[in-house]
């Protein structure tokens, strides 16, 4: 027997559009919002809920992600070089 009761459910809500998809205990699955459209994944484990926009691999989806993560690998020594430079002040 489960030990998460009936009533212990949580909401998914539309990452895009905040409309309400599916309230549950625990899930792992892909739900199109009725309300926008867009495709989803909801997850939901150990009280945790995760909703985001479902991309499937495509040409476009995979240059949005290289150019998000030159975006981030050019941030990141420039906050690791600022903390260096508070911590010798
Ligand atoms: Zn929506």
């Amino acid at each position: 027997m489960s030990e998460v009761r009936r009533g212990d459910k949580y909401c998914a809500c539309c990452s895009v559009c905040g409309t309400l998809l599916q309230k549950s205990a625990i899930t792992d699955t892909e739900i199109r919002c009725g309300k926008c459209n867009n495709d989803l994944v909801v997850l939901i484990e150990n009280g945790v809920v995760t909703v985001f926009e479902s991309h499937r691999d495509n040409a476009v989806a995979r240059e949005k992600f290289k150019k998000r993560s030159i975006s981030y690998g050019k941030r990141i020594p420039v906050q690791v070089e600022k903390e260096e430079v508070e911590e010798t002040i």
